[in-house]
């Protein structure tokens, strides 16, 4: 496990805000606080008995069909992956997470109103470096035809291949160098999309109830809906790639390497970090603790402790 020459940092000061779930529909509020150094990305649900402290980790995933979900005992936090993506991308690594209910407001369907709120926030180092995994040995992870490659480079690259029969988006490939500043610019503002014969029968099976032209770029059989039209021509492989450094923020630490993804999803993102971890593990026979929660699946880890002692405790 390499340090990284970088610092965490943890959040100025805390910042909330309100919007409806994606799926559920409803209203719930959030509060960003800030966090001491090797706290991770934390959330909490206080409108639970009990408030059971859910970390933001790869293996505390339970759900990834339609957003990335996590959870403990019951307890779920849905849809977090805008708001991972716009900390990974602001370099947010410790920060307490508290919302009001079972969904991230989806804002407008993109990180953007996140970066906001934590540039309301602002950002202060902290006494710690950053963790850090490299890539070495180029490894692939398929689902059917769907794929992702890593491959060793010298910073963290992100290419993203797509491809849907829709005449407005069909193939659209992009590549991405992680960059704070072309995050906000490139990535951060890309929506989230759907087609409306999904958007219905998800509707029906009581899914997507919050989701409107407001928060998602829709389409139809032969154009889109929403009438300001794309935030860019290829609005749709941007959100991919701010999808899949959301899911890969999971890992909780910094990543340097090319991670090459065609046609793939939260799914299939969360099998890549796991097992982009899990190798790092088995190569230096020990990993931090904060990567390395007492839940994480292979047995031949050494050195597996609780890593969060302080768990459910006020900081
Ligand atoms: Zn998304």
């Amino acid at each position: 496990m390499a340090k990284s020459n970088s610092k965490q940092h943890t959040i100025g000061r805390e910042v909330w805000c309100e919007g409806v779930g994606l799926h559920s529909g409803a209203n719930v509020a959030l509060k960003l606080y800030p966090a001491p150094p090797n706290f991770g990305i934390r959330f909490k649900r206080y409108d639970t008995p009990g408030q059971p402290p859910i970390v933001a980790h790869p293996w505390r995933v339970v759900d990834t069909v339609l957003a990335t979900s996590i959870g403990v005992n019951g307890v779920v936090v849905a849809t977090i992956e805008h708001l991972m993506a716009a900390l990974m991308g602001c370099g947010v690594d410790n920060v307490l997470v508290e919302v009001g209910g079972s969904e991230i407001p989806i804002v407008d369907g993109s990180a953007a109103p996140y970066v906001d709120l934590l540039t309301e926030a602002g950002r202060r180092a902290q006494n710690a470096s950053r963790p850090c995994i490299r890539v070495t040995r180029p490894f692939v992870v398929k689902e059917g035809d769907a794929y992702i490659k890593a491959l060793p480079a010298q910073r963290m690259e992100l290419h993203y291949v797509i491809d849907f029969p829709h005449p407005l988006v069909g193939r659209q490939e992009m590549s991405w160098t992680f960059d704070p500043a072309s995050f906000r610019r490139d990535i951060a503002q890309a929506r989230t999309f759907g087609f409306l014969k999904d958007v219905q029968r998800l509707q029906r099976m009581g899914l997507a109830l919050g989701g409107s032209l407001s928060n998602a770029v829709v389409f139809d059989e032969e154009g889109v809906l929403n009438r300001e039209g794309f935030r860019f021509s290829d609005e749709c492989v941007r959100h991919k790639i701010l999808d899949f450094l959301g899911d890969l923020a999971l890992g909780g630490v910094g990543l340097v390497g090319r991670f090459e993804a065609y046609k793939a999803g939260h799914s299939l993102h969360n099998r890549f970090i796991k097992e982009l971890i899990t190798r790092e593990a088995a190569a230096r026979e020990t990993i931090p603790a904060m990567l390395a929660p007492p839940f994480m699946g292979p047995a031949s880890i050494p050195g597996l402790m609780d890593p969060f002692p302080g768990l459910g405790k006020p900081l």
